[in-house]
């Protein structure tokens, strides 16, 4: 039977090798990296296996003075860091796709904290990379420099097709690597013929485009990764401008064209930011000047958005990261037209902490992601059940919507109840938020499910007490009743009561419906996304509004995903007024004290309205209740998952959910209950 859809699965010829489909995991930066290759061969051969034709590296170091370190990315500084990337290229074959590996040479990205080396760059200049604010300088290339760049980039595609891989990168974007600082004129003084005119500049990309097909062109495609546009108009390159003057230079020399925007924050836009597709508007000029295959991003997740961006002829490929993270078997889903079982990337960009915090990465959508090779789970596939027993889950956030979604999977009969009328939690409470409306997702994707399984059932406007959890007979238990937030302001900075706190709103008052007037301030403890997001509701609503934070910066976790620039740009553009390094000392009517973290001086602030954003008190009341019930044999077994555990992330609650799921009937572990992979220390 034909498919609207066949189109996407038709081969893509890329140089000397065939693309199965047009599915194409892009690079992606992961937490694992040359630390855990085992952790990242399962994690790239379960989307191979979950049907993306191609699947790429994330940025590989090609040399020890390109280090990137604290982060973890991939290496290739010599034939000992073949056998780690072989695992992957022949996790990807398994599957029948294809192996891409993006070799970088990071230039004055790299501040070579472990190499010791002085960084390679166009001038020397300060290190762009590792905090961005790194008091290391890089050395200028000369004429040897460059020719050594150069050898050692060969040298790193040799081997890189020794491993198997089947694409081969020049990286020339994010700003990152030594091919795109040549190119962009901030960071390109020289007079020789390596600077100046854009000729000039390309030079050096040429050069490694070159000298890579002819090391490996043979048998392995050459593919350039190029940010077109770097968002800064005149102070950097611009898709009208110097963006589209290096494809059209370029053409016909590489294989393959991967392009995208420029920095990595641009690029890996949030859907609070920039909605699916984003990227077109800058991208879509590279087929006209090309007959090459051309890939790119823009956090597709709609099976008719992908079809009409190749229909329109904009792309050749579905290049995807992080879709391609919340759903590796999106492609075998369209495929098999089953796409209400898509589980659509949110666009929060969690996964991206992976990296920034130097952890495999983890997806608020798909638990299992990162956890393929050291627990065994498939994102697809879950044991089945091992005993006819039947289970109660008291709470349907999303915690408890994933263990009744992934005990229902195992074929367990399951009967979840919800408080509310509808059923999601804080998902719906913070998806109603300025801009998160596709975090919904996370509710929506589980109730597809959840409705399509007889043997689960739901319960709205069901608020259990201890006494109806007993009477129900059900002897498996699941409390997943989530957190309030505190009303005292206590949290980790204050751990006393805020006096005048009988005075001030929590963020569950404002998911009542109850708005602040007048001035009002927010005093954020949490360093998410809610206190930003309430000052910027507050401020939308007519509130003058201040946000307070002991933090340095407003929102301070949000740098972790790429951020935190743009919620204070935006809280800035909104007219808030941001205090960074202030507690709340004491609430009074119509004003309040704040005091400075560094030097305690003390400051009187008008304030009709305030908001608390804290630490939460976990509802774990009705687990406390069992406890008696368990001892006494009344039900068999009594578990407490999710925020009710202890608040965390959206992510950490669906984990728990799907955690406390897999765990069910299983005895328990004992010592540390997953793989960890280890140096080899012969
Ligand atoms: P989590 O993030 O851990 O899933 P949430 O706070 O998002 O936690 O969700 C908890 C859900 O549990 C909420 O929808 C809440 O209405 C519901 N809930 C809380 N107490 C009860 C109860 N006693 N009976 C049924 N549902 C409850
Ligand atoms: Fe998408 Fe968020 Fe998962 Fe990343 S963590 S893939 S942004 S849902």
């Amino acid at each position: 039977m034909t498919s609207p859809f066949d189109i996407l699965f038709e081969p893509v010829k890329i140089g000397p090798v065939t693309a199965p489909n047009r599915f194409y995991q892009v690079p992606h930066c992961n937490g694992f990296g040359h630390r855990m290759p085992q952790g990242l061969a399962a994690m790239r051969g379960m989307k191979a296996e979950g049907g993306w034709g191609v699947v790429c590296t994330e940025e590989v170091e090609i040399h020890h003075s390109s280090d990137l370190a604290p982060y973890f990315e991939g290496r290739l500084w010599s034939d000992d860091d073949i056998p780690a990337l072989a695992q992957m290229a022949e996790a990807v074959h398994r599957h029948g796709s294809l192996a891409g590996i993006e070799l970088a040479y990071n230039g004055a990205n790299a501040p070579n904290l472990y190499s010791r080396t002085p960084a390679l760059a166009p001038r020397s200049m300060g290190i762009i990379g590792g905090s961005g604010w790194e008091p290391v300088q890089s050395r200028r290339l000369d004429k040897e420099d460059i020719r050594n760049v150069r050898k050692w980039h060969r040298q790193a595609a040799l081997r890189a097709k020794q491993a198997g891989f089947d694409i081969i990168y020049c990286y020339a974007a994010h700003g990152m690597t030594l091919p795109i600082q040549f190119i962009i004129r901030r960071y390109n003084d020289r007079l020789d013929e390596y600077g100046g005119s854009l000729e000039n500049r390309v030079r050096f990309l040429r050069e490694l485009i070159e000298d890579t097909k002819e090391a490996v062109g043979d048998t392995c495609a050459v593919a350039v990764r190029f940010a077109v546009d770097e968002l800064l108009g005149d102070d950097g390159i611009t898709h009208q401008g110097e963006g589209h003057d290096v494809v059209a230079m370029l053409a016909e020399l590489p294989d393959l064209w991967d392009v995208n925007v420029s920095g990595w924050s641009n690029d890996s836009a949030l859907s609070r930011f920039a909605k699916e597709g984003f990227q077109e508007p800058y991208i879509r000029f590279v087929k006209g000047l090309t007959s090459k295959p051309v890939v790119g991003v823009g956090r597709y997740t709609s099976p008719d958005t992908m079809l009409s961006a190749v229909r329109r002829g904009v792309l050749d490929l579905i290049g995807a990261a992080r879709p391609s993270i919340a759903d590796p078997f999106l492609p075998t889903k369209i495929r098999e037209n089953r796409l209400e079982d898509i589980r659509e990337c949110i666009g929060c960009n969690i996964c991206v902490t992976g990296d920034t915090r130097y952890v495999p990465l983890r997806c608020t959508q798909n638990p299992t992601m990162g956890e393929e090779w050291r627990r065994g789970w498939h994102p697809e596939i879950i044991q089945p059940k091992k005993s006819e027993n039947t289970i109660l889950v008291v709470g349907g956030g999303p915690a408890g919507l994933e263990a009744a979604r992934a005990l229902g999977q195992r074929g367990y009969r399951v009967t979840l109840t919800e408080a509310r009328r509808e059923p999601g939690g804080r998902v719906l409470q913070e998806a109603a938020l300025p801009g998160l409306i596709e975090w919904r997702r996370v509710v929506d994707w589980r109730l597809t499910q959840i409705e399509k399984m007889k043997i689960v059932e739901l319960y709205p406007s069901s608020p259990m007490t201890a006494p109806d959890i007993l009477e129900s007979g059900i002897p498996n238990v699941l409390i997943a009743t989530g957190a309030v937030y505190r009303r005292d302001g206590v949290g980790r900075t204050l751990w006393q009561p805020i006096p005048g706190h009988e005075r001030a709103l929590t963020p569950d008052d404002i998911f009542a419906g109850k708005l602040p007037s007048g001035n009002v301030i927010i005093y954020d403890d949490d360093h998410y996304v809610l206190g930003g997001l309430l000052a910027e509701l507050c401020a939308q609503n007519s509130c003058r509004v201040t946000l307070l934070t002991p933090a340095p910066l407003v929102s301070y976790w949000t740098r972790f995903t790429l951020e935190q620039e743009r919620v204070e740009k935006r809280l800035r553009s909104l007219g808030v007024t941001l205090l960074p390094r202030h507690t709340l000392a004491c609430i009074e009517p119509n004003q309040v004290t704040v005091t400075d973290t560094i030097t305690n001086a003390e400051s009187v602030l008008p304030a009709e309205g305030v908001i608390l954003v804290t630490d939460r008190i976990p509802n774990d009341k009705l687990y406390h209740q069992l406890q008696p019930a368990l001892s006494a044999g009344k039900i068999q077994t009594l578990r407490v998952i999710g925020d009710a555990e202890a608040p965390n992330l959206i992510a950490q609650a669906v984990f728990s959910g799907h955690l406390a799921a897999r765990e069910f009937d299983e005895p328990p572990a004992q010592g540390t209950p997953f793989r960890v992979e280890r140096p080899f220390v012969p």
